[in-house]
């Protein structure tokens, strides 16, 4: 691996080169205002969400916009606005615990998350100061609600593809939006609309900021939707609605970048929102298996719900582990960016764009961790997890959609293998030189020296396998399928799986190396047993991804090599899953609650 000791770490670089645990923020250093923030955020979840959920999710008129200024007036709308423009100005990472812990909040974490995140941050952004000054403080107080038209019919996740149009109009003055736009969130009581449409025959999208009441724009009902039930979600049209000239944001033909600049925050927000869910469901799935007695027994003394406690946090425990490593590596990128004299705004945003593959990694795990979660809630609460009464019920159903919006996650998958593929052509990741020591290494004796010590060294060990193994199957798949890997997209799903667990992996075994100087080895076991159950899982599954792209594009005597090297690189060492198990399920069980 390459050494770079002194360097920041570049974003999709996790492959090539190691972290010490010393350099990676871990959650349990929040400081104390961190926490005061966080606990503001359950309180008017529990205070203000909650009670009216029921209420909510029958999308009772006006509720939804009182909430969301209610959460105006104590500031939690306005965590990424700076102080100027009425916000709390919090750094990144803090931004995603409040995420993280306002999204117990069901429907409502919808459209807090679409109006602080979409609909707030391109005008934040990209905006100019009079356009800042005349919109942010009303959107960060509550008074106005903002939603974020990209998607139109016939235009999903080809996003530039849409065909609404801008003309500007023979006076100069203002620009003639017409078009639809498909599946807005917040769409029922939004102020501001930003709206992405073509001018004239553009190639790429322009962003423009468009008032609600402006003439000409009508809605449809609200769709009917699987869960998210009290999130407002609409169509809008736009029928010659006249937008001034002073409303374009940002430059003609920017808005793509925008909408991709966006949906990287979105992505790693959008992890820390489920990563809370997935929290409270294995909370609601605990309490519930203490109570419910069969066979003369709780529920919670059974083997087969233990599995599904323990699997669930193990699954949010690396997440959330990822989650805030990249939120701190993001906050450095930002701060470096700053001290060489960049614009906060434009630091911010370049430091997100650094860390894009990370971010669509989150989006990925941390939605599909989420599902899995709920999945074994509804399984542990039996019949009653089909009830409409009970909480998991609705959590199952909102949960799905998250890997659906902010790109899908096939989408997501794609563009990790994409972006660190692309950073390596521009020579600004080294990825071929460290493959083809790998492939060197392929064809020589191997080398059982040198082997780690300590509480984790088979993990040391199966970390570097797996990242050798990512290097083996992505180099020789460029190699040998040249221009044509981005249509093997089998293949790069392969990778990006490979790469998705292995930078969980690192960060949740770095946490734990960096709790065990913290608190002592003795009282870190279950994060001890967490770190090496998930090794011990996806060394399996890393060996099936890489099994499968080798037999996909890999023929002969080099084909047989590389799966030789890929046994070597994914061996593992002997564990007792059911025994480390059990322990995270008792831990689970003694606190009553997820509690790790
Ligand atoms: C409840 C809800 C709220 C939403 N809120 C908003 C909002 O506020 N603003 C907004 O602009 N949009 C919003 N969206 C739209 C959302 O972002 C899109 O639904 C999403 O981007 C997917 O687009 P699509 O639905 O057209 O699916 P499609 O793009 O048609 O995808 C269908 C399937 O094909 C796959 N696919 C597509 N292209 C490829 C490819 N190149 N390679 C491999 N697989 C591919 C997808 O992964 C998916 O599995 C919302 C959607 C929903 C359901």
């Amino acid at each position: 691996m390459s050494d770079n000791a002194n360097k920041p770490i570049k974003g999709g670089e996790f492959i090539i080169r190691d972290t010490e645990h010393k350099d990676i923020f871990i959650p349990e250093n929040w400081t104390e205002e961190q926490q005061m923030i966080a606990q503001m955020c359950d309180d008017f979840i529990s205070a203000e969400v909650l009670p009216h959920i029921d209420r909510i999710d029958k999308m009772e008129e006006g509720l939804m916009p009182s909430i969301m200024e209610k959460a105006g007036e104590l500031g939690l709308l306005g965590m990424s606005v700076p102080e100027e423009l009425g916000g709390l100005g919090v750094d990144f990472k803090t931004s995603l615990l409040a995420t993280e812990r306002l999204a117990n909040g069901y429907s409502f974490s919808v459209a807090y998350g679409a109006h602080t995140g979409i609909g707030t941050l391109p005008l934040l952004y990209y905006g100019n100061d009079e356009q800042k000054s005349k919109y942010i403080p009303k959107l960060a107080s509550g008074e106005w609600k903002a939603a974020y038209c990209l998607t139109e019919p016939g235009s999903g996740s080809d996003a530039n593809s849409g065909k609404t149009k801008a003309i500007l109009n023979e006076e100069g003055t203002h620009y003639i939006i017409n078009g639809q736009k498909m599946w807005i969130t917040n769409a029922g009581f939004a102020n501001l609309f930003t709206v992405f449409a073509k001018i004239d025959d553009d190639d790429k999208l322009t962003a423009f900021l468009v008032e609600a009441d402006s003439e000409g724009i009508s809605l449809n009902p609200e769709e009917k939707k699987m869960g998210i039930k009290g999130s407002s979600t609409r169509q809008v049209f736009f029928n010659n609605v006249k937008v001034p000239v002073e409303n374009l944001l940002s430059t003609r033909e920017n808005g793509f970048k925008i909408a991709l600049n966006i949906l990287n925050i979105g992505r790693i927000k959008l992890a820390a929102g489920v990563m809370g869910g997935a929290k409270q469901a294995i909370t609601d799935g605990v309490r519930y298996a203490a109570e419910r007695e069969q066979f003369g027994r709780s529920i919670s003394k059974y083997g087969a719900i233990r599995y599904k406690l323990a699997e669930s946090a193990i699954q949010t425990f690396v997440v959330e582990s990822a989650i805030y490593r990249a939120g701190q590596n993001i906050d450095d990128a930002i701060a470096g960016l700053v001290a060489d004299g960049m614009e906060k705004g434009e630091a911010t945003l370049k430091g997100i764009e650094l860390f894009a593959p990370e971010c669509a990694i989150l989006k990925v795990a941390g939605s599909e961790t989420l599902d899995y979660v709920v999945d074994e809630a509804v399984q542990i609460f039996g019949g009653m997890g089909y009830s409409a009464e009970s909480t998991v019920e609705r959590a199952y159903r909102d949960a799905r959609i998250n890997r659906i919006f902010e790109g899908t996650n096939e989408i997501n998958r794609l563009l990790t293998v994409d972006m660190v593929l692309r950073r390596a052509m521009k020579g600004e990741l080294d990825l071929m030189g460290p493959a083809m020591q790998v492939a060197n290494e392929l064809m020589s004796i191997p080398d059982f020296g040198d082997k780690p010590e300590g509480t984790f060294a088979n993990e040391i060990s199966a970390l570097k396998g797996f990242k050798k193994t990512i290097l083996m199957v992505a180099g020789s798949a460029v190699q040998k399928l040249m221009q044509s890997i981005a249509k093997e997209q089998e293949v790069l799903m392969n990778i990006a799986d490979m790469s998705i667990w292995t930078y969980l992996a690192e960060s949740a075994l770095l946490r734990t190396q960096q709790m065990i100087e913290l608190k002592g080895e003795e009282n870190c076991e279950v994060q001890i047993a967490m770190v090496k159950t998930y090794f011990y899982d996806i060394a399996d599954k890393i060996k099936k991804s890489g099994k499968d792209a080798l037999n996909s594009f890999a023929e002969g005597d080099e084909l047989k090599m590389m799966l030789m090297g890929l046994k070597r690189f994914t061996k593992t060492e002997s564990h007792n899953p059911k025994e480390a198990r059990q322990k995270i399920a008792l831990a689970i069980i003694e606190n009553n609650e997820y509690c790790f």
